[in-house]
């Protein structure tokens, strides 16, 4: 019922139309060591987590195999699949925290080189230039460095789980206030003033490493308080990622919520939302089979011509820990892709970037 509604509401593609946002590139979450060392036996990190099985940057192999998986569904009418990169602009440099004792942060291409050297930092710029990958923006770091100061100064043992191995694993929390990976959630509404500041580097990093403005913003957790909107305008940034039933901080522990759809306008008319409709998390094992799922998903959408906005992370297509969860990822996209081409000749496969244009053209 509600499915529908917002489906009225929503913004209308002519075509049959794919957008692929794909979260969390560019940031350091949990690595192979959480797994090699067996951290699962701490209370706090839990093993269940896919995040924490299987997530990795990505390599320059990963890329390579996920682009020859986009490259062979381009469709009969020559549109290749683009994955939009939902990015985070920097990560916690722990060398130089361990040092002053302060929250200090690395950038985005040192990170990558950090991590790939050199040729990953090509496979990134060729794989943009080739239009396989479109990134946009997740926040400068994938954490509330508030909280994350917070545990490292009262858990010793999460402390040096963190900085022995680089690493920043999911947390298991009864509290909200303890969720350290949801950057812009905040306990004290005087964050607001810090976090603006936040956006405000995010977006200049962004600007530095990609040559242009980013067009989305996702916060981390799609949480994130209206107080942001006005620093995202002022920086040229023209479209939101908004859950359909979306919550939003307000501070000491209490949440706002309010329905979204793909469209919709906020903050003066002067921010589009974008709204994913579709969910796509082939390494998530509650569902047997995900290609069916998100393409019946996707048939519903293009039956109320709205653009179907897939939902993924990066932990379904990495093999830095398991090879096989990257194959395993990889191999319901490709089945995923053939049957959207083999039934809808005229598909276009778009970047949010693409679409936020689409969207704003008269
Ligand atoms: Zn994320």
């Amino acid at each position: 019922m509600i499915t529908e509604l917002l489906n009225i509401l929503s913004w209308k593609s002519k075509s049959p139309t794919v957008v692929f946002l794909v979260d969390d590139f560019g940031a350091v979450k949990a690595n192979k060591e959480i797994v090699e060392n067996n951290y699962f036996g701490h209370a706090r990190i839990d093993l269940k987590n896919r995040f924490n099985i299987f997530d990795t940057l990505s390599s320059v192999k990963d890329f390579t195999k996920l682009f020859e998986v986009l490259e062979k569904n381009t469709s009969k009418l020559g549109s290749t699949p683009v994955f939009t990169l939902v990015t985070s602009m920097a990560n916690p440099d722990f060398e130089r925290i361990i040092q002053s004792g302060e929250y200090q942060f690395l950038e985005f291409w040192d990170s990558i080189k950090n991590y790939g050297g050199e040729n990953l930092v090509k496979c990134w710029k060729e794989g943009i230039e080739k239009g396989y990958i479109s990134p946009e923006l997740h926040g400068r770091e994938h954490l509330n460095f508030k909280r994350f100061m917070k545990i490292i100064n009262e858990s010793p043992d999460l402390k040096e789980i963190f900085f022995q191995h680089n690493c920043l694993p999911e947390l298991s929390f009864t509290n909200p206030s303890h969720d350290y990976l949801s950057a812009f959630d905040f306990d004290e509404p005087s964050d607001i003033e810090e976090q603006k500041k936040v956006v405000k580097s995010s977006i200049e990093i962004f600007e530095k490493s990609f040559h242009r403005k980013p067009e989305l913003f996702v916060a981390p957790a799609l949480k994130y308080n209206k107080a942001l909107n006005k620093t995202l305008v002022e920086n040229e940034v023209r479209a939101v990622d908004k859950a359909r039933k979306s919550i939003e901080p307000l501070g000491n522990g209490k949440y706002g919520k309010s329905f979204n759809y793909t469209g919709k306008k906020i903050y003066k008319n002067q921010l589009s939302v974008l709204s994913r409709n579709v969910m796509f998390e082939p390494s998530m094992t509650t569902k047997s089979n995900w290609v069916n799922f998100a393409y019946f998903k996707i048939e519903e959408c293009f039956r109320s011509n709205v653009p179907a906005i897939i939902s993924s992370h990066r932990v379904n297509y990495v093999g830095g820990v398991s090879e096989v969860n990257r194959e395993n990822g990889l191999w319901a996209l490709d089945e995923l892709l053939t049957k959207i081409n083999e039934t809808y000749s005229e598909v276009s496969y778009l970047s949010a970037s693409e679409l936020i244009q689409k969207m704003h053209a008269k």
